[in-house]
């Protein structure tokens, strides 16, 4: 079955209306790719609903209906409440206790409390404010029934889901359920069998009826596995989308539209790989659309490690070499795969490897401008051939076939006629009265070209991991493949830390500076072929960064500037010890400062140092490769060739020197006057690093140095 529409709801159990001008924790209702609907009640909701599910039915429409809160309750619970093992009981019992009304005033503590008293123990249902509280229900978390879980089985697989049994404060999602399950309840009311509660009614199975309504995890679009990850350009297109609720209902309704386009939706309807007893608890506990499917082939592969990043203990100085090998034994594959059409293609990275659909070329055809024949009717020496009638050429080949010891006019790329196997250049011949004279020998195969010479049908052309050129894209066109399988662009959140800072554009004193790196790296991101999310300069105030950091999580990697060495206004090395995932990379390079790499929110962070100079040297060396290794792409190994030193320097042993370099026109490098890492004129001046290797070096004008050009980096 196929969706005609999506409509995402973010439910809400406040007890007020919600303020006229929209803000969080309110009713916010996604419909397809329209701007969200904000709901000031409940009351109001449901007829905003109505009247998109009337239009629906009567359009005979079919509509995936999601709510955000549970629909069912861990196991046990719907027995000993209803006397059935059965979600659909707990909804129908809600539904004629529960009074909540058209001001969002409703009596769910009472209720609580009932439940409560039907279980040993204190009950399972905790959580009010002072007022509420009673025999029955209390602040406080009591002794619940220890055959009661905690957590439903879906929750379970979708770790950061609150459990059922809190209902107040932060989420409150155990009032959502008491105060949505009605409203459900009404629905089902009211769409009678048009309407399927998916897995409760349906079984594994997806249904027939008109309107799905099932269970979703809006926050599961940020674990992007096993949904795919999204643009958000249409964040831009209305005020709602500062409210992060309006955010997730729209993308949750994109999220269902592409999975359903890329024919993965349906997994979500099969039954959970390895959920054992999956039909009791379903029916008991409800389930969440797409929880306990990994697509990690198919959609999104799994995140990296919190531990990705840490270092063994005890060294020092990485060496610039053991830290890439560290790097690229750690890094994976975070994209997810879509497949686009060939011209759309560059810059992409391959996901598969492509096999030839046809031989290029597809039959044999000629070189050159001129006359083809049997080579077993020549003779050394002169021969004269008789023409016959017609010609072959480009896209328009000869018919017949051409008889021994006759020639036929061909020209470059026609097919090479029966009768055929040998072409004589059109300038080593004379023509005169129908017939052509030329001298042999000449070899059979002469100036035509085998079919397949160039690629054999169904041989690999390109493999998984190529980012695609304008060359390769001639390459599959040519073999005639028209669609590629590709990673999605890789996501690069891009920001700036330090109180100096000042964009430009904006008013700086002479205390502040411009930011130079975030242009800087948002344009490497670029010519990198990924997708650069701009996030802007942050102040040295962890709060703000922390923020930042959330905000930027929704890329595939972060990549900061300044603030990533281990002092007191280091703030991103500070956040990322917080979350137990930082590592300080203390690389032996030149130049370069600690790099502060780790996990926020599981997306990967590399923390540049701030000098320009720095952050541009060690965003080519190092972050470049590990994004391409996040992105899918092979691992890239620059190019350097040898070439005479302008210039000359001694070094110490220890660290490898990354020079700023140019070629003069005798192709000798020099390098900048300056190493001061704040030169940023040096790095515009520059063409290409000169390498030094780690050890120590005593370089004399015209010694050989190794010099990697820009373009080996990518740009
Ligand atoms: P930090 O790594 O934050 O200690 O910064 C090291 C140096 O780089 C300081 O002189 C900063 O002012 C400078 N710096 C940091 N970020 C930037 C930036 N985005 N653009 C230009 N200079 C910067
Ligand atoms: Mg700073």
């Amino acid at each position: 079955m196929t969706f005609d529409s999506f409509i995402m709801v973010d439910w809400s159990a406040r007890s007020q209306p919600s303020p006229k001008k929209p803000t969080k924790d309110a009713i916010y209702i996604g419909h397809d790719d329209k701007v969200p609907m904000y709901c000031r009640t409940r009351h109001n909701a449901m007829h905003v609903l109505y009247d998109l599910l009337d239009k629906a039915i009567s359009a005979e429409h079919s509509v995936l209906l999601g709510f955000d809160f549970a629909f069912g309750y861990p196991n046990g619970f719907a027995e000993t409440l209803t006397g059935k093992p059965d979600a659909l009981a707990v909804w129908e019992w809600l539904a004629k206790h529960i009074e909540d009304d058209e001001k969002n005033q409703n009596n769910r503590f009472d209720i609580a409390a009932q439940i409560n008293l039907k279980f040993i123990g204190d009950g399972p249902l905790w959580g009010c404010p002072a007022n509420a509280e009673g025999p029955n229900l209390s602040q406080k978390k009591g002794t619940p029934d220890v055959q009661l879980a905690i957590k439903r089985q879906a929750e379970q697989v979708v770790r950061s889901a609150q459990p059922v049994w809190k209902l107040f404060t932060t989420g409150s999602v155990g009032s959502q359920t008491l105060l949505g399950l009605p409203r459900l309840q009404a629905l089902r009311k009211r769409y009678g069998d048009k309407l399927q509660v998916w897995p409760l009614e349906t079984g594994w199975n997806l249904g027939t009826a008109p309107i799905t309504l099932v269970e979703i995890y809006p926050s599961m679009l940020t674990h992007k596995n096993p949904f795919p990850s999204l643009d958000y350009s249409w964040k831009s297109n209305s005020d709602i989308y500062d409210i992060e609720d309006a955010v997730q209902v729209r993308g949750m309704c994109e999220a269902f539209a592409r999975l359903q386009k890329s024919g993965h939706l349906t997994d979500f309807f099969k039954a959970i790989p390895n959920l054992p007893n999956a039909n009791r608890v379903v029916r008991e506990e409800g389930w969440i659309l797409g929880a306990g499917h990994s697509a990690e082939q198919n959609i999104t592969p799994p995140p990296l490690k919190n531990d990705c990043f840490a270092l063994p203990p005890g060294v020092h100085w990485t060496p610039v070499d053991d830290a890439l090998n560290q790097l690229r034994q750690r890094v994976s594959v975070v994209t997810s795969v879509e497949t686009i059409a060939v011209p759309a293609a560059t810059g992409r990275v391959l996901s598969k490897d492509v096999h030839a659909r046809r031989s290029n070329p597809p039959l044999p055809n000629s070189a050159v401008d001129g006359y083809g024949f049997a080579q077993s009717g020549t003779s050394d020496g002169p021969n004269i051939m008789p023409l016959i009638d017609g010609r072959a050429a480009a896209g328009v080949p000869y018919d017949g076939t051409v008889p021994t010891g006759h020639a036929v006019r061909i020209l470059t790329g026609a097919v090479v006629p029966d009768g055929v196997d040998t072409v004589v250049l059109e300038e080593d011949v004379t023509l005169s009265d129908g017939k052509i004279a030329f001298h042999g020998p000449l070899k059979r195969g002469a100036n035509t070209r085998m079919a397949g010479e160039d690629v054999e049908k169904d041989t690999i052309v390109l493999k998984a991991g190529r980012v695609l050129t304008g060359a390769n894209l001639a390459l599959l066109s040519a073999t005639g493949v028209d669609r590629v399988d590709v990673r999605e662009r890789l996501k690069v959140a891009v920001l700036s830390t330090g109180d100096e800072l000042r964009t430009v554009g904006e008013n700086a004193s002479d205390s502040q500076i411009y930011d130079a790196n975030r242009p800087m790296l948002i344009s490497l991101v670029r010519q990198w072929g990924f997708e650069p999310v701009d996030i802007g300069r942050i102040s040295d105030d962890p709060e703000k960064l922390r923020q930042a950091f959330d905000q930027a999580a929704q890329a595939d990697v972060i990549l900061t500037s300044g603030g990533a060495s281990a002092g007191d206004e280091d703030h991103v090395s500070a956040l990322l010890n917080e979350t137990g995932s930082m590592s300080l990379w203390r690389i032996a390079v030149k130049p370069g400062r600690p790099l502060a790499m780790g996990m926020w929110k599981g997306t990967p962070v590399f923390g540049l140092p701030g000098n320009p100079v720095a952050a541009f040297t060690c965003a080519l060396i190092f972050a470049r490769p590990a994004m391409l290794g996040l992105a899918g792409a092979e691992w890239p190994a620059p190019v350097g060739f040898q070439v005479p030193a302008a210039f000359a320097k001694s070094k110490k042993p220890g660290r490898r020197e990354y020079l700023r370099a140019r070629l003069d026109d005798q192709g000798h490098a020099k390098v900048f006057k300056s190493e001061g890492s704040g030169r940023i004129s040096g790095l515009s001046w520059a063409d290409g690093f000169v390498e030094i290797e780690d050890q120590a070096r005593d370089i004399k004008p015209g010694d050989m140095v190794r010099y990697i050009p820009f373009g080996s980096f990518g740009i």
